[in-house]
This record gives structure tokens, sequence and C-alpha cells, in this order.
């Protein structure tokens, strides 16, 4: 339907972090899917998985127990803070779901009627109905009216603004029943979260019952060279939301709670494709990468790596770089308002250097390697931005 503003070039191989267009040019994938191929392309684990789930079973519905959706979950369960797992096909999918969650814990332990869940500026949660409308950018709902109800927005890392918030509605006898807000913002410009904002956001859902989901479809599955974006706020969720690095490529979502607020029963929610056994066979054989190549690591060294060149490059251009920003392997170059350079403009400019990338909005190139890159990879695309801001320039 002519949905996308594309590049100019045609995929049709990949081999580690380095990708092929049709016309044999080689270019280094610092985009992996949109932060989604975790271990790169053909990665011989990856392969392997594949395959062999393929030869043994792949689809059955969730009429049936199926054993690799249980062995995903339990590896989630032992990875992180949640103790339940529902699998579906996409992050906006998974965040529905955790809005129905949310939704149907209001009713039936909060006894709230008309529940709003707060959300953040600037978020991205997906493009379905409900997902564009807890997205607190215009630009996603704009023509798409009448949205869903029961959202309201704050900025994001505003503490004074979401208390009052929370007391506003508390007034209006209208009260919020949820906050959801990223780790870190991924589309909404590489924004990490501040951890005492988080912190005391914790602890204001413990005082009110409200449940905090937290959408980490970007920066979890240790793209922040820890498991999940949380553990580098020094909080827990009740609810979180996985799905882009999980699959490593492969389309799985899933949502996650805490025992405590596991209210979803028989008949609530469903989902067709949702953790076969392709997509949890496949999704197991990353989780155990993650752990057998050390990827956590490795997110948190060429992380620092990444950031400490483009940092350098940003001292030598301090009227167009504002700053450099990130966790693990998902980093921004943030452009100064002053400059006329777009992110777009850089991210072209780069794909002639070989390099890919993709904007973070207008302003904030984004860098979000798969979590094998190498430490000379890191160095050929600090070199290859440099080239392409100065080509930019000139
Ligand atoms: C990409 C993204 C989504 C939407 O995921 P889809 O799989 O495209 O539906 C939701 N939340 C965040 C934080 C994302 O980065």
């Amino acid at each position: 339907m002519g949905t996308y503003g594309r590049f100019p070039i045609a995929l049709a191989k990949g081999d580690g972090c380095r990708v092929w267009d049709t016309d044999g040019r080689e270019y280094l994938d610092f985009v992996a899917g949109i932060a989604t191929c975790t271990l790169g392309h053909a990665h011989p684990q990856f392969v392997e998985a594949v395959s062999e789930q393929v030869r043994k079973l792949h689809h059955v519905s969730n009429l049936y127990y199926i054993p690799e959706q249980g062995e995903l979950a339990q590896w989630l369960t032992e990875h992180s803070c949640a103790d339940r797992v529902f699998f579906c096909n996409s992050g906006a999918e998974a965040n529905e779901g955790a809005i129905k969650l949310a939704r149907k814990y209001a009713h039936t332990v909060l006894n709230i009627a008309d529940p709003i869940i707060l959300t953040a500026n600037a978020s991205f949660h997906g493009r379905t109905l409900a997902t564009i409308t807890a997205t607190g950018q215009p630009k996603y709902q704009k023509n798409f009216n009448p949205l869903v109800p029961g959202f309201d927005y704050v900025p994001y890392n505003d503490l004074a603004a979401i208390e009052a918030k929370i007391a506003e509605h508390d007034r209006n006898e209208r009260r919020v029943a949820a906050i959801m807000l990223e780790a870190l913002q991924g589309e909404g410009g590489v924004n990490p979260g501040d951890a005492a904002y988080f912190q005391r956001i914790r602890q204001i859902c413990d005082e009110k019952q409200i449940l905090l989901i937290l959408d980490e479809v970007q920066v979890g599955m240790g793209r922040s060279g820890k498991y999940w974006g949380y553990e580098n706020l020094g909080i827990e969720p009740d609810v979180f939301t996985s799905a882009k690095g999980l699959g490593g490529g492969i389309p799985i979502g899933a949502l996650l709670c805490k025992e405590s607020c596991n209210v979803l029963k028989p008949g609530d929610h469903a989902s067709t494709f949702g953790g076969n056994p392709f997509v949890c066979g496949v999704a197991l054989s990353i989780c155990r990468t993650l752990e057998t190549e050390n990827l956590l690591e490795n997110a948190r060294e060429r992380g620092e790596q990444l950031r400490g060149g483009l940092e350098a490059i940003a001292a030598d251009y301090p009227e167009t770089i504002a700053q450099v920003r990130g966790w693990g392997l998902i980093n921004g170059l943030v452009l100064s308002a002053d400059t006329p350079l777009t992110s777009i403009a850089i991210v072209k400019a780069a794909m002639e250097e070989g390099l890919l990338l993709v904007p973070a909005g207008p302003k904030v190139v984004r860098f979000v390697p798969p979590l094998i890159v190498s430490a000379a990879e890191i160095d050929r695309a600090i070199a290859a931005t440099r080239q392409a801001l100065t080509r930019s320039m000139s």
C-alpha cells in the first residue's frame, strides 16, 4: 500500500553484521532489522534452531500444550522479575495485551469503573488503535480518530508533572490504574529513563496500587547490556512487554507479569499464532545464545566503545552534535537544535559510506547493531559516521 518511505536499496543477503544489496554492495548493518536481529544474520545457532524446529513441528495452535512455549516461558521468568508470560506476535500486540490486563485489573481488583492509563510524551508503543493512542506523539494519531478512550499523557522523566497528573485524576474521580513507560524511549529519540524518576514512580505505584507497565519491546532482551531495561533503573515493573530482539528477527511478542497482577483467565485473551513451536523454539535458542556467547557483556563493552568514538566526533563538531546517549547497544547521536542537519541526511550519507543507520526522530541518529558486533566493526562504524558527517556538512 505504499505505507513506507524506503531507502533506495534492496537487501539480498546477510552474514553476521554485514548485509549485501542486490547489486552486491556490502553494508555494515547497525540497524539489525530495527533492533531485532540479536545474533545478526545467518548466525549458525539461529540457522540450526530454525531448521530443526520446522523439521520437528512448526504450528499447532494453543488448543494444546506446546513444550517449546513452556521452556521459553520458564527461561523468561527465570531471567526477569515476571512469573507469567503470554505470547503473541509483535510489540504492538504485546502492549495491547498489557492494556487489556491493566483494564481488567482496574475493574476487578481496584474497582475503578473508568480507569486511566498514563503514558509519556514522545513515547512509542505500536500502530494498532489502542497503541497509537498510548503513543504520546500526535503524528501517529492524526486522521485515525476517534482514538481509544482512557489514556492521558505526561512529559517523560518529569516527576512533578506525573505527580500532578495523578492528583488531578484523583480529584476528578477518574483514577489512574496504570502507568506505561519505556525504560529508555527508543523511537522517541533514544532517551534513557532517569533512575530517580522511575524509583519514585515505583513508590507511588506501590502506595496507590497503580500498575507499573514497562514497554521493553526495543530496549529489552540484552540490548541495554542487561537482560531488561528496568535493571538499569533499579526497579521492577508489575508488567512488561518484549518483542523486537526476542526472536532474533522472527515475529514474536510477549506480555509478562508478576503473579500478583495475573488477572487474565481462560477466554480473556488469545492469539492463533502466538507462542507456536516455531517461534518459541527459535526464541529459546536466541535466549540461550545470549548466555553461551556472553552477549550482555559484549553489549556493554562494545556500547562503551561506540559511545567513546561518537563522543570524540561530537567533541570535534560541538555546533552540530548536542549529545551522545544510550545504554549498551542502543545509542543515539543527538544533533543540536540549531543545526540545519537532520538525522535522515546523516543516515543517507552513512549509507553512501557503507553503514546502515536509522533515525529516531528528526534530530537523533540511532545505532542498534546486532549484539554479536565486534570491536573492529564498531571502529569501522565510528569511522564511517565521521565520514558521513563530514560529507553531509560540505
Ligand atoms: C517497535 C516498538 C513497538 C511496536 O512493535 P511492533 O512489533 O512494530 O508492533 C512498541 N514499543 C516499542 C518501545 C517499540 O520500539
